[in-house]
């Protein structure tokens, strides 16, 4: 094991502080050698420092480049811009990276394997909105921009195509709507295309398919694909589809990774329906620990940790409600590391 690794820890909003604990014990026993620096986000910012984002939050992470977090809350509507969103753009974590795969065999879709690529930063989450006030309604009429840029698109799709390559992936399909979005979309197949015939061809598959048919071919046949790559707004639709083929949010890891900072988080929110009730499925959160721990090198306790994941699901059967059993958050979490045994 080598010398403590410093890393933010911030446990979030709503199930995130149960999740949390629930990893932290998981990490431990596998023996992580994560020095924690505990801080704050989200509604527990506000809360507690007035703030979604607190600069001591931001100044931990631009400390130690790496962090684990626990879902952020963010009102709909109006209030305060996603802490997620400007933690990603703050650090220029363009990458999200949200691998779905089966860890319970036999379900409606077995051996699930693919990669969702989502662009980070750029699209329809830059945020730039606006209403027009029409007579006596403030909200008459809505505007959104996107922006996709070139360098944005390169600088994602190299990052797939690498990654696609160095983890031994036949095929990289690019997800767009260029025959609609025909600027906004269109610059990155465009960009995609040019990649691969300069590149990539001859190295790795590649195809190109518009969002909705993709949406279709996942349900009917998600085996056809291996990575896919592509634009903010789809790849976050697209990865919550991608969730549902391997048992819902509770099972779905991300990462997103910048050339300087990388965070690891669950795919899901801070579910407030059943927070603070010991329901939440911390195994989203636990597998991206997992991916936290491949990060940093340590491949052999990321392997102890997702192995012992999968033998508490399969083996002992014990499972949280959203997946059909009757354990609470703290009770897999307990099984989980009994798996793990001693070190
Ligand atoms: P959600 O993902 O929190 O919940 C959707 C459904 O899935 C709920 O029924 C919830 O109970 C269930 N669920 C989610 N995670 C679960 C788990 N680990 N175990 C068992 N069940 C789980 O989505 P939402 O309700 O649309 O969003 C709630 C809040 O979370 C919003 O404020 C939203 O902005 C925020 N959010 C944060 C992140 C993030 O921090 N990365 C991501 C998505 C949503």
């Amino acid at each position: 094991m080598p010398q403590t690794i410093p890393a933010t820890l911030i446990p979030g909003d709503g199930i995130g502080h149960e999740i949390v604990d629930a990893t932290l014990a998981a990490l431990d026993a596998v023996g992580a050698p994560f020095e924690w620096d505990r801080q704050i986000a989200g509604l527990e910012g506000v809360t507690i420092a007035g703030d979604p984002l607190p600069p001591a939050t931001l100044a931990s992470i631009r400390r130690t480049r790496l962090a684990l977090k626990g879902p952020l809350e963010t009102p709909s509507g109006g209030g305060y811009r996603s802490s997620n969103v400007r933690l990603r753009e703050e650090f220029k974590l363009y990458a999200n990276l949200r691998p779905a795969r089966t860890v319970i065999p036999g379900g409606r879709f077995d051996d699930i394997d693919l990669v969702i690529v989502r662009e980070n930063l750029e699209g329809l989450y830059i945020g730039h909105e606006a209403y027009i006030p029409i007579d006596d309604d403030p909200h008459a009429v809505a505007m959104a921009t996107g922006i996709n840029t070139r360098q944005g698109s390169r600088r994602i799709l190299k990052f797939a195509f690498e990654h696609a390559i160095a983890t031994g992936r036949k095929k990289i399909t690019v997800v767009h709507k260029a025959n609609i979005m025909k600027a906004l979309t269109g610059i990155f197949l465009e960009t995609a295309q040019q990649m691969y015939e300069e590149h990539y061809k001859g190295r790795i598959g590649f195809e190109a398919v518009i969002v909705d048919a993709c949406a279709m071919k996942l349900v009917i046949n998600p085996w056809q694909f291996d990575v896919i790559v592509t634009t903010n707004l789809f790849g976050d639709i697209l990865s919550d589809l991608a969730a549902g083929l391997v048992g819902g949010l509770g099972m779905a890891p991300g990462a997103n990774i910048g050339h300087d900072a990388a965070i690891f988080e669950a795919v899901h929110g801070s579910a407030p329906d059943i927070a603070g009730q010991g329901k939440a499925n911390p195994t989203a959160l636990m597998l991206a620990a997992a991916m936290m721990l491949e990060h940093v090198k340590l491949v052999e306790s990321a392997q102890r940790l997702r192995r012992a994941i999968a033998d508490t699901l399969n083996v002992d059967k014990v499972r949280t409600g959203d997946l059909g059993g009757r354990a609470s958050t703290s009770e897999f979490a307990k099984a989980v590391v009994a798996r793990i045994g001693p070190a």
